[in-house]
């Protein structure tokens, strides 16, 4: 091959490689922005479902009102119904008898999604040692995060609702769904080994 020919092949591979890189370099850029803004929407429009049963459910109704005003976080647009929300804030005593109730709308609620435990009934049955209350609501279903107090400060609150949206952003599972990963992975190394 002669030098001029040499050339013309190098130049050409070249330029198609490094188009290659520029595409590959962009379509990257593209993905990561709209990963990004996916993340940045999902933190910032959170809908909550109170499943309110008792005294934590009054200070949440101050964590939504104006002085506290859960709108500046984007987590203010209380919704009754579980096909609507992503968050479930469970703030109050639940008992024996409500626990399926509890399970059943969080399974109806749009994945993905998130759960607070508010205060110290939902948490781990407070000062109830009884036999009729759930002694933690994590024992039937997955929760994110925990809220001390007996009630908790709206701050506090409001602190629970900023550490979900830091999850969000950094793409951290939810605990119902790093649980589900897990599974499928124990299963895949089951398949596998059979
Ligand atoms: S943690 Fe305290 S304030 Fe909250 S529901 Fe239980 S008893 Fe009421």
């Amino acid at each position: 091959m002669s030098t001029n020919k040499r050339l013309v092949s190098a130049l050409t591979k070249n330029s198609e490689e490094d188009f290659a890189l520029e595409r590959l370099i962009v379509t990257t850029k593209a993905d990561s922005f709209l990963e990004w803004a996916k993340r940045w929407g999902q933190s910032n429009s959170l809908w909550p479902f109170p499943f309110g049963t008792a005294c934590c459910a009054i200070e949440y109704m101050a964590v939504v009102g104006p002085k506290y005003d859960a709108s500046r976080f984007g987590a203010e647009v209380v919704r009754f119904s579980p096909r609507q929300s992503d968050l479930m804030i469970i703030a109050g005593t639940i008992t024996e008898k409500q626990a399926p109730i509890l399970r059943r709308i969080y399974e109806q609620m749009a994945d993905p999604k998130w759960v607070i435990a508010m205060g110290a009934c939902a948490s781990s049955g407070g000062f109830y040692r009884a036999y009729h209350v759930v002694q933690g609501v994590s024992r039937d279903i997955p929760v994110d995060i925990y809220i001390p107090g007996c009630p908790p400060t709206p701050e506090a609150v409001l602190q629970g609702i900023m550490q979900i949206q830091e999850r969000i952003k950094k793409g951290v599972s939810s605990y119902a769904d790093a649980q589900k990963i897990e599974e499928d992975e124990l299963a895949l190394s089951t398949l596998k080994a059979e």
